[in-house]
């Protein structure tokens, strides 16, 4: 049992050490490369603790990746599922995933949840694109690869508790408002306020190298009507899309305060080296995890 660490450890990857890098089944985590991302913003509030997983040139059989999905090796994705959740003093076997389908369905995670998705071949909580829960124990898990991880951590208020929401949002789920409907079902389920939330638009593909079609064009400028320049660069036939202005938008509209949002400057994409990208890597490339859980009493458990 250690105590929460409030600093942040959101610095880049330290030094790798080939020899711990190259033998995946050292039961020994190997600390030193698996350093996860974690926002200044949600590290400073007690009793939640969260972190995203990257890509570790080397680390197991797939670069530190966490997804289940063909062509990957599952019982090395849960290796390093362990690992991750050892490096952000969270429990493995409390993991809770999705079936991630570009929508904007939200599922509510109970303690009896816990569990659900972590290990190869164990069942999900279902489909969908967002957790959320008020209960200590489930660890949420959103699995991605350029499309953007957003977590939601409501702190809570007198004799209520913190609630928290962890998001997948791709163009789809964006412009279908995924984060807006999350944080709605926590507002109904949780009593959140929009104005308390805190939340952090996390690494994901960049304006940068995020050309679109006209179908995401369209789809975004029909729910951000007047707003919609600050997502979206229209030069002649090419379109360049932001996740994190759109979803800043959609934020703003729900009521979150802009002070309470931290927005990552990392585009996946150009930084292939230490994130999965689908548009960089391919289809096949791994994922990266966005975990977030409630501490049952103030206390990380490792
Ligand atoms: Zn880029």
């Amino acid at each position: 049992m250690r105590r929460v660490k409030s600093v942040s450890w959101s610095v880049g990857l330290s030094v790798q050490s080939e020899s711990v890098l190259s033998d995946s089944s050292t039961p020994d985590c190997p600390t030193d490369c698996v350093v996860p991302w974690q926002s200044e913003l949600l590290s400073s509030i007690p009793g939640v603790s969260h972190g995203l997983t990257r890509r570790v040139e080397g680390l197991g059989r797939a670069h530190g990746n966490i997804g289940f999905s063909a062509p990957r090796d599952r019982e090395d994705a849960w290796t390093m599922r362990q690992h991750w959740c050892a490096a952000m003093g969270l429990v493995p076997e409390h993991l809770v995933t999705l079936g991630q389908i570009h929508g904007r369905d939200v599922h509510i995670v109970r303690n009896a949840h816990a569990g659900h998705g972590a290990r190869p071949g164990s069942a999900q909580i279902g489909l969908g694109d967002s957790l959320v829960t008020n209960q200590a124990g489930p660890v949420l898990m959103t699995l991605h690869a350029d499309c953007q991880p957003v977590l939601i951590v409501d702190p809570g208020a007198g004799r209520r508790g913190p609630a928290i929401g962890v998001v997948h949002a791709g163009w789809r789920g964006t412009v279908a408002n995924v984060v807006g409907a999350t944080l709605a079902v926590m507002t109904a389920a949780f009593g959140t306020r929009a104005e308390d939330a805190c939340v952090v638009l996390g690494p994901a593909i960049g304006r940068c190298c995020y050309d679109v079609g006209e179908d995401v064009a369209n789809a975004w400028s029909e729910i951000a009507g007047a707003d919609a320049g600050d997502a979206l660069e229209v030069d002649g036939n090419c379109h360049r899309f932001s996740l994190t202005a759109a979803n800043a938008v959609l934020l703003d509209r729900a009521g979150v305060r802009t002070a309470n949002v931290e927005k990552s400057a990392i585009c996946t994409k150009c930084d292939g080296d230490h994130w999965f990208s689908h548009r960089g890597q391919g289809a096949q490339t791994g994922r990266f995890g966005a975990m977030i859980s409630i501490l049952d009493d103030g206390v990380v458990r490792g």
